[in-house]
Parts: structure tokens; C-alpha cells; sequence
């Protein structure tokens, strides 16, 4: 098991048990460190898995995971304690839903629905939307929860404040009343579910002995907190992570935590590890060479043996169209040369970006799969089977009730749903509970939408999860309308596929042939040293069976990101955004879209942080790549529907000629981005050939007309210098729109980046 791993590697693995930070760059081997811990320490008799806890980043880390350390031990690692902060947290929330005051089938909102139960909440409240746009209640409640703040905590410094923190406790009151839990209060509520209760925070503690944390750097505050709890009973905590890859700041992620931890628990116990043994080594000095442009690193050395390969290849195309189209042709010869499709990624910035490649990989019928963007359980069809599967858990949902309530349309109106609203206010009841006090037409049709749910929560008592599936979709009405709409075969193809989902899921879940909507009868893993450790009552009996097969799915869909485009088992193309690209790996990879505003995005421009923040997500994409990396960049691309022109990504200039090789020849465009950009130096715009720009076709039909904008009578192009007001001199590092429309991204000397709006903002060309 051990044999494979180099000295440090082993010295990780085999540690005593004690804390411990393995720190150490992209591809030295930390997930499969952590992972050969975890069998080591069974093998070896030092923990059972009863004993073990494991904690990653996203649901496809987490499966890899249980692959791996499957493939090393034969042992059924159903009952395993290995998932993400999320998974565990719902798990350990339904074990003990009654001390966490929850009911037994909460359910849990995605980000979409939690921001649809705020729009209801607000209007309810009759507060006004404009002045408390609902994504920014959103933002104010999910930061306040990731800080383990509740309402009555939150700092409070002016009126509007105030109101805020008012629509926090009212938000919190509504979910509480419906049953439904949001991402965030998953977390918050583990943390104090153990914080208070004692028994039940011993019992943890004593239980796990063992917690091992993959890609640390990206844990937040609260996440920290519930992790050293749970390790405050003498458990040896195993954080592996890399500084440089710490990409969720912006949610809240603290890379300090890594510093913090070393402090307070992991001294002398910091584990390096330098050979990289993914990647060849063009690739791998090209990413050491980018992220030197950072400060304040960690620092580490990371060397390979396998060689210099293949330099980076990096390729400019006029447009995104072409882009894509070149995306396609190399993915042609990849494959042809013996590349399995799904050892090549594309990777790009911003989901947006996804839908110019899809529609070229799927014309030329190449099967791709995406992660993450509009998932699988996230379509409107999808959603709406789960509403109605959602409702027969759990009535009280009112999200699940108003998504469904009139779809297909049963007649029900705005006016008898703001009724029963009403009523449902007046006497602090769900809006199942208050059909009986609407009155009138509305009333008795809502009361027959009730007795549909009630027949179905009926018919479906004994059906296995793949059959209550297929029941809801047939007896709600979906698949007869779907069968009806002009564009409805898709839909009604992804709800047979979430039949297969649901039969997937109850295979790997152990619910196989079992009644979706019952407590099954015992756990499918039994805890190997349960008698020793259950004897305190708090935990024992709640391990793996504390949720019916049907909450267990809608978790399921509500935390996993579905990746069922392609069918699964076929060999196909993966396409995601650098974010979802981490801990990953692939033969080879495309980064697209490198262009200024892009890639580094133009929200990170403002300021130092956000512009290292970008460096180290470049970093991890192109950490990626294993033996072949490719960059790509569009001089013109549609986005949100306007054409923009941005110049080359900073990002390509940092890494050394010595290890690119470029397919396009390369115009050198000098330039200097800290400080004043040059404004006298540039070059004209070249098209894909190198040639001065004079206007290209676009492939669209219309006329790009090289990277320039007219607004009345000025020409503004990318390079050019120019001078506000205000904000004195800068240069045009970006454009979009037409006309009175346009918009540039100038970066000036003084002040940074800014949009302004050319049709109003006063610039003079110098
Ligand atoms: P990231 O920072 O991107 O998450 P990581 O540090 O977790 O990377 P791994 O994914 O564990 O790195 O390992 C990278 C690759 O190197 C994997 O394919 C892994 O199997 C391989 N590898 C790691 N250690 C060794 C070793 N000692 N011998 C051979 N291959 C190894
Ligand atoms: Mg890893």
C-alpha cells in the first residue's frame, strides 16, 4: 500500500496520530496521501471505519475517494463518514433532527430556492424589493450564517441594517415554519448542534478518531470551527491543502485557517511534499512561473521527473465561435490519436462561456458531460418532479407547494394563492394547513390539489424509489403535459433519466427494492466496533438509516451536482469551470476564454486580492493538465448577449516563452499592468495570423470590425490611451456593446480598473 509513495509520503501517511499539516503544491500527491491514510489506519487496526472521518470538497472528490481507498481495502464503504462539509452535516442533522429542532424530513434549498423563498418573503412582508434587493438579503444572510452568526448576533449600525437583520429573523422564521433548511444553515446548525448539546457532542468526539480534511485552504470560518470541535475530544485531525490553490474567498473561504492551524494545533507537525507527479515538466514550470507573480505565499518548491513533454500550446482566435471550433478540431485528433474522451477537460472562467463550446461538441455529435451551471437537478422539468416528490415528504414545504401548486395549471390564481397566503400568515400555519380556510371556488380547488398530494403520498408507500419516481411524474400530471408542449421531448427525456437517477442512487445507497417513503429496517453497513462505542444512547442506533429512501434522494439532488448530460457510463468530453476543475485531473486540458476582464474577470480587477485570487485559479487550471495543456483566447465573443473585444489574458505574458510554444504567431504587445499601462507601445489589434486587424468578417455574418467601437464621432479601440476628468489618464484594456450602448474597461494609472459607459462618460484619446 505504501510501497509506491516517497519518503514523505510515507512519513505522512504513516504519522502517529496526532495533528498534522501536510502542505505541499498542485499534484504532489496530497488526496492520495489522505486516502492511503484512511486504509492505512484501518489495515493497521489503529481506527475501524466506524472510527474515521473524511471531508472533501465536492461530491465527485468525495466518490473518488471512497473508489480509492475501496480499491485498496475490501471493505463496504457505504457506512463511511466521507463526504462534503454539506453531506456530512445533513447526515449528522437527521440523525438528531429532534435536538436540533428540526422535523425529521426537512428539506434542503438550493441557492435558487432559498432566493425564491426571500422574493416571497419579502412581498409577504409587503417590504419593498428595490431598496432590499432580494440577492442582496441573500448574500447579507448566507455571510451572517457562514460567520455562525445568528440575527440577535449580527452588529447592527444603522437603520437599513437594522432591516436587514429583521428580514434574517423573519427568513429564519419562515424555514423554520416550512421545514426547509438553506446551505448555509446546514452548516451553522451542525456547529451548534454539537456546540450545545453535550452528549451529543461527546459522543462524536469520542467516536471519531480520526478526521482527515482534503483541499483545507478552502475551508471558511465555521467550517474551521465545527472541525476543531469535533476534534476537541482527543481525535487527530489531518488537514492536507495548498495555499495556492485556495480559490473560494469569495465565499467566505480563509486561507488563514491553514496558518491557524499549524499555530494552534499542527506545530512541528508540517508535512512538505515537492515532486509533482502529475504533470510533465513544461507544464508544471509554466504554472510555478505564473503563480510567483504572487505575494505572501506560503512558498514550496515543486519539481517532476517525467520530463519537459510537450510545451503549452496557446492559440488566439478572432472569435469565440472560432474558438470553439478549433476546441472541437483538436479534441478530433486527441481522440484519434487514442485520448479516451474523458481524459480531456475544458475548462473555462465563467459558465456562460459553456454554451458556445456545447452547441459545437454537440452538432458534431462528440458526447460531453458538464459539471456544475445549469445542473441536471436544477432544470425547470426536474425541479418540478422533485416539488412534487417534495411535498410528499414533507408537506409543510410551502417552496415545493407554490413551484407546483398550478403546474400543469389546475386553475389556481394568483388571487386564491395570496388567500391562502393570508390565511396561512393569520394562523402561523404551512400552506397546506391553511386550504381548509380559503373559501369559494379557489379554496375548493386548492382543496383538490391537497387530496391529489395526499392520494399520492398513498400510492406511493410501498413503491421503491425508482417506481414512486415514475409514479409522481405520471399521477402529478408532468408527463401528460410535456407530451403536449411542442418542445417537450427533451424534458420528458430528462425525467425518465431521473427515473434512472433515482435507481442509480438507491443501487449505490443500499435502498435497492426497499419502500421509498419508509425508515428502512436496518443499517446496510453495520459499524464495525458499534457495541463498544454505543454505549451511550444519544448516537448509537442513529448511523446510516436516519432518513427514508426518498429524503435521502431529495438530499441527493439538493447537494450533488448531477452530471447526467451524457449517459452515464459513455466515454465523454468534461466540460466545467476552473472552481469545479479543483482536486481533478485529465491527459489534457483546455483553458478558454484568456482575455483581460475574463480571465482575470473583470470583478477581481478592483483590487490586489482579487487579482491574486485569479492567478491562483489560472493555477489550478492549469495544474490540471497531465500531458497536455493548451490556452486559448477569443479577440471577440459574445457574452450576455453583446459582442465584446478584450485583449490577451496578463495571465499568458506571465508564463516564460521557454515553455509555450504559440500556434498562432505571436504579436508582442508591450504593456505594463501595475502602475501605468503604456499607453504609447501598443500594437493594433492582429487578427488570427498575426496581420494588423482591419476589420474582420465575423463568423456570425456581421462585421466585427477589428476590436474598435464607434460612439458618435470617436473610435474607440482596445490599447488606446486615454484620459477622464477624473480618473486621469488609463488605457482601453476592453469593450462591449455598440453605440450608445458601448461600454470600455480602462485600466488607469491612478485609480485601477473601471467600466464606464463611452455614450456618457467624457474621454479624451491621447
Ligand atoms: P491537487 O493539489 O491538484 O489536489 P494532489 O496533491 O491532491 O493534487 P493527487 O491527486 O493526490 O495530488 O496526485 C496527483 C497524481 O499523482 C495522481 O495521479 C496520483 O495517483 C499520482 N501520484 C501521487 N503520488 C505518487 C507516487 N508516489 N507515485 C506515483 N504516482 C503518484
Ligand atoms: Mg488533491
Amino acid at each position: 500500500m505504501i510501497e509506491s509513495l516517497n519518503p514523505q509520503q510515507r512519513a505522512a501517511v504513516t504519522l502517529e496520530p496526532r495533528h498534522a499539516l501536510v502542505l505541499a503544491g498542485a499534484g504532489s500527491g496530497k488526496t492520495r496521501v489522505l486516502t492511503t491514510r484512511m486504509a492505512w489506519l484501518i489495515q493497521t487496526g489503529q481506527v475501524t471505519p466506524y472510527g474515521l472521518m473524511a471531508v472533501t470538497f465536492t461530491n465527485k472528490a468525495a466518490r473518488e475517494m471512497l473508489t480509492r481507498v475501496a480499491a485498496i481495502l475490501p471493505i463496504d464503504t457505504r457506512g463511511l463518514w466521507v463526504g462534503t462539509f454539506h453531506g456530512l452535516c445533513n447526515r449528522m442533522l437527521r440523525a438528531h433532527h429532534r435536538d436540533a429542532g428540526l422535523p425529521q424530513t426537512f428539506q434542503i434549498l438550493d441557492s435558487a430556492d432559498q432566493l425564491s423563498a426571500i422574493k416571497r418573503l419579502l412581498k409577504g412582508a409587503g417590504i419593498d424589493d428595490d431598496k432590499y434587493p432580494p440577492r442582496d438579503v441573500q448574500r447579507f444572510i448566507n455571510n451572517a450564517k457562514e460567520s455562525g452568526l445568528r440575527p440577535a448576533q449580527v452588529e447592527v449600525w444603522d437603520n437599513f441594517s437594522r432591516k436587514q437583520v429583521e428580514i434574517y429573523e423573519l427568513y429564519e422564521a419562515q424555514c423554520q415554519r416550512e421545514g426547509v433548511v438553506d446551505f448555509a444553515e446546514l452548516l451553522l446548525r451542525a456547529y451548534e448542534l454539537l456546540s450545545r448539546n453535550a452528549p451529543i457532542r461527546e459522543h462524536y468526539q469520542r467516536r471519531f478518531r480520526h478526521i482527515l480534511v482534503d483541499e483545507f485552504q478552502d475551508t471558511n470560518a465555521l467550517q474551521y470551527k465545527w472541525l476543531t470541535l469535533l476534534a476537541g475530544g482527543g481525535a487527530a485531525l489531518f488537514a492536507v491543502g495548498d495555499d495556492d490553490q485556495s480559490i473560494y474567498a469569495f465565499r467566505g473561504a480563509n486561507v488563514g485557517n491553514m496558518a491557524d492551524f499549524e499555530r494552534d494545533y499542527a506545530q512541528g507537525n508540517v508535512i512538505r511534499l515537492e515532486q509533482n507527479y502529475r504533470s510533465y515538466g513544461h507544464i508544471l514550470d509554466a504554472a510555478n512561473a505564473l503563480i510567483e507573480h504572487n505575494d505572501g505565499r506560503m512558498g514550496k518548491n515543486l519539481w517532476t521527473d517525467q520530463g519537459a513533454g510537450e510545451p503549452v500550446r496557446i492559440m488566439e482566435q478572432p472569435s469565440d465561435l472560432l474558438e470553439a471550433q478549433w476546441v472541437l478540431d483538436e479534441i478530433r485528433s486527441l481522440v484519434a490519436d487514442g485520448c479516451p474522451r474523458h481524459e480531456i477537460a475544458i475548462l473555462y472562467r465563467s459558465n456562460a462561456q459553456s454554451r458556445v463550446i456545447e452547441h459545437q461538441l454537440f452538432t458534431a455529435g462528440i458526447p460531453y458531460r458538464v459539471y456544475g451551471g445549469l445542473r441536471f437537478f436544477e432544470r425547470q422539468e426536474i425541479k418540478h418532479a422533485l416539488a412534487y416528490m417534495r411535498l410528499l415528504a414533507n408537506p409543510g414545504d410551502d417552496t415545493a407547494w407554490l413551484r407546483v401548486v398550478n403546474f400543469p395549471a389546475r386553475g389556481i390564481g394568483a388571487r386564491t394563492l395570496e388567500s391562502q397566503a393570508d390565511a396561512a400568515r393569520t394562523h402561523g400555519v404551512s400552506l397546506a394547513d391553511a386550504v381548509p380556510f380559503v373559501a369559494g371556488r379557489g379554496g375548493s380547488s386548492l382543496a383538490q390539489f391537497a387530496t391529489l398530494i395526499a392520494q399520492m403520498r398513498e400510492d406511493t408507500r410501498r413503491l421503491s424509489l425508482p417506481e414512486l419516481v415514475d409514479h409522481v411524474i405520471a399521477a402529478s400530471g408532468l408527463r401528460a403535459f410535456y407530451q403536449g408542449e411542442r418542445e417537450g421531448a427533451e424534458r420528458l427525456e430528462n425525467l425518465s433519466e431521473l427515473i434512472n437517477a433515482a435507481a442509480a442512487f438507491a443501487g449505490e445507497s443500499g435502498y435497492e427494492g426497499l419502500p421509498a417513503g419508509e425508515l428502512p429496517p436496518s443499517a446496510p453497513f453495520a459499524p464495525l466496533d458499534a457495541p463498544a462505542l454505543a454505549t451511550d444512547e444519544v448516537a448509537g442506533a442513529a448511523d446510516v438509516n436516519v432518513m427514508t429512501p426518498l429524503s435521502a434522494f431529495l438530499s441527493h439532488a439538493s447537494l450533488e451536482a448531477g452530471d447526467n448530460q451524457a449517459q452515464a457510463g459513455q466515454d465523454a468530453v468534461q466540460m466545467m469551470t476552473v472552481h469545479a476543475a479543483k482536486g481533478l485531473e485529465f491527459k489534457a486540458v483546455f483553458v478558454t476564454g484568456l482575455e483581460e476582464g475574463l480571465f482575470p474577470h473583470e470583478n477581481s480587477l478592483l483590487e490586489q486580492s482579487g487579482l491574486e485570487e485569479e492567478r491562483r485559479l489560472m493555477y489550478v487550471a492549469m495544474t490540471r493538465a497531465r500531458e497536455r495543456l493548451y490556452l486559448s483566447l477569443a479577440q471577440s465573443r459574445m457574452l450576455h448577449g453583446q459582442t465584446r473585444y478584450a485583449m490577451r489574458s496578463r495571465f499568458l505574458e506571465e508564463v516564460p516563452e521557454e515553455h509555450v510554444k504559440w500556434l498562432t504567431p505571436r504579436v508582442r504587445e508591450s504593456r505594463s499592468w501595475d502602475g501605468g499601462a503604456a499607453s504609447s507601445g501598443w500594437n493594433a489589434p492582429r487578427d488570427a495570423f498575426g496581420r494588423p486587424d482591419s476589420g474582420t468578417t465575423s463568423p456570425r455574418g456581421g462585421r466585427v470590425g477589428g476590436a474598435s467601437v464607434t460612439v458618435g464621432d470617436q473610435q474607440f479601440r482596445i490599447g488606446q490611451g486615454v484620459r477622464h476628468a477624473r480618473f486621469g489618464e488609463g488605457t482601453i484594456i476592453g469593450l462591449s456593446g455598440q453605440g450608445q450602448d458601448a461600454q470600455a474597461q480602462i485600466q488607469f494609472q491612478d485609480v485601477g480598473a473601471k467600466t464606464l459607459a463611452l455614450g456618457i462618460a467624457k474621454l479624451d484619446v491621447v
